[in-house]
């Protein structure tokens, strides 16, 4: 049985979004003031049979009563007024009737909103960027509204005008549409298409002839043969879901199925299509590495051969490091239809997070990324030369070997280093040391993967940031970027 208990509010329960179909329910609002004429305005645009309950109506609403667009009752409420009834607001200044009507709605579960009073509510009423039939509400689960309103000015200013001409557009053709194209996959790529195409900008232009009659040469096109699946190497850039570029986020939107390393943190996943399949494929350690880079070959070639269109995720930029060069060679060798979209590799995304310019002209040659997993027996010597910047991946693990190595080369064991643990996340580290000190350092701070390591010249601006900190009574030497 339901009851009027409050509810707990301990535990975090998101609100169901829906748009609900109310021609011809009834609607009750009780209250007759503005308040209540502000919810009956927009309830009258969607067909429901409204009734006011109020003993003194607005001049508006009684306006509207008299023109029959709702019904008026001035008696005292009875719970039995919502015997036919789908929706209750209760908008009177009296709150302890507002209260009432909110128990007795629930008592039969009817859903029921109390205008300024969460609590008692069992809906809320969204803020609403409009365009035409195109709605997007926007709810901060009652947090604040004034939050949900700041978003919508946003999105008011965003939402062009023509999108209602479209979304008409669209809703006048649906039936030819599906005639057309019965199969859901096919539809969804006709209308990708469409968005895609020239018909926005005709209408964003005003020319609905134009828009028309690309509409009806797209419609009649003779039917594409059997969609050809793709695969996109893309770049997830370092973490920060606000690092991806533009064009990674709409294939993460456009894809059918994602392959993501496991690294790549959930922000970045949930900007994917909502339908996509995102299937985990990174290597973990101690797993058979050329066991799993086959997986992930074979899994894009049959995803890519039953016409989807498949993304590659992979952290930072998809050609650095990881085995990237090896699917492209696959997808070339397998003649898949393929494209690769850069993203911010770790050297980039780590450089910036330190505050360093890996090619600053003062103090560095040249920069070199290397990745010493496995070997640490580098070219030393060529990379031991002052002047050199080395970004290195995967290093961790390694530093004690990689101090050891760089310095018997002839690297001054005074040469500026930072490493930055994972760039970019808002877990982010920055340790700046010199390459004798950083072993230890790494160890006592406990530093752990995904971490980039800096060394050269061009690190000392790391440094100097970290010794201002110093200065001001961290005794740390680890500076947490803000
Ligand atoms: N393709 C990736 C690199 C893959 S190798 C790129 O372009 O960045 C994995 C290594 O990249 C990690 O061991 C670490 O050294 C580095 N790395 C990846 N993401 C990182 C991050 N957010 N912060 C620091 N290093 C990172």
């Amino acid at each position: 049985m339901a009851t009027n208990a409050p509810r707990d509010n301990a535990t975090p329960a998101l609100l169901f979004p829906l748009f609900a179909d109310l021609r011809g329910r009834g609607v009750l609002v009780v209250g007759g003031s503005d308040v209540a004429r502000r919810k009956i305005e927009s309830l009258l645009a969607t067909g429901a049979e409204i009734t006011v309950a109020a003993p003194v109506l607005d001049p508006v609403l009684r306006q509207w009563a008299e023109q029959g667009r709702l019904h008026h009752r001035g008696d005292d409420f009875a719970p039995a007024w919502l015997d036919h009834v789908m929706l209750v607001v209760a908008a009177s200044d009296d709150r302890a009737l507002n209260r009432i009507v909110a128990e007795a709605a629930r008592a039969r579960g009817i859903f029921v909103n109390v205008v300024d009073d969460t609590e008692a509510s069992t809906f809320h009423v969204p803020a609403i960027a409009r365009r035409g039939r195109l709605q997007v509400a926007v709810s901060s689960g009652g947090a604040a509204p004034v939050l949900a309103r700041r978003v919508r000015e946003r999105l008011e200013s965003e939402l062009d005008g023509s999108l209602g001409t479209l979304a008409e557009l669209l809703a006048r053709e649906r039936a030819r549409i599906r005639w057309r194209f019965p199969q859901a996959g096919k539809r969804r790529r006709f209308f990708e298409r469409l968005l895609d195409g020239e018909l926005p900008c005709l209408l964003r232009a005003g020319d609905e002839a134009g828009a028309k009659a690309v509409f009806e040469r797209a419609l009649n096109a003779p039917d594409a043969t059997a969609p050809r699946g793709s695969v996109a190497l893309v770049g997830a850039g370092p973490g920060d879901p606000g690092l991806l570029t533009l064009k990674a986020l709409r294939a993460l939107q456009d894809a059918d199925v994602i392959l993501h390393d496991r690294l790549i943190g959930p922000a970045v996943l949930e900007l994917a299509r909502r339908d996509a399949e995102c299937i985990a494929v990174g290597k973990r350690v101690g797993e058979d590495h050329d066991a799993t880079q086959a997986r992930i070959h074979a899994l894009m070639l049959q995803h890519a051969r039953a016409g989807q269109r498949v993304v590659r995720l992979q952290g930072g930029d998809p050609l650095v490091f990881g085995r990237g060069g090896e699917e492209l060679d696959f997808l070339r060798a397998h003649d898949i239809e393929h494209e690769v979209i850069p993203g911010i590799t770790a050297a980039i995304a780590g450089a910036a997070a330190a505050g360093v310019s890996l090619t600053d002209r003062r103090h560095a040659r040249s920069v070199t990324l290397l990745s010493p997993r496995g070997q640490t027996d580098v070219d030393g010597k060529a990379l031991a030369a002052p002047g050199q910047t080395l970004a290195i991946y995967m290093g961790v693990g390694e530093l004690d070997a990689l101090s050891r190595s760089l310095i018997a080369d002839g690297r001054d064991a005074d040469t500026p280093c930072v490493l930055v643990e994972n760039a970019s996340l808002p877990q982010q580290r920055t340790l700046a040391s010199t390459l004798a000190e950083l072993p230890a350092l790494a160890r006592e701070h406990a530093i752990r993967a995904p971490t980039l390591l800096i060394v050269g010249e061009v690190a000392a601006q790391a440094q100097r940031a970290v010794r201002v900190e110093r200065c001001r009574g961290e005794t740390s030497p680890v500076a947490h970027a803000a």
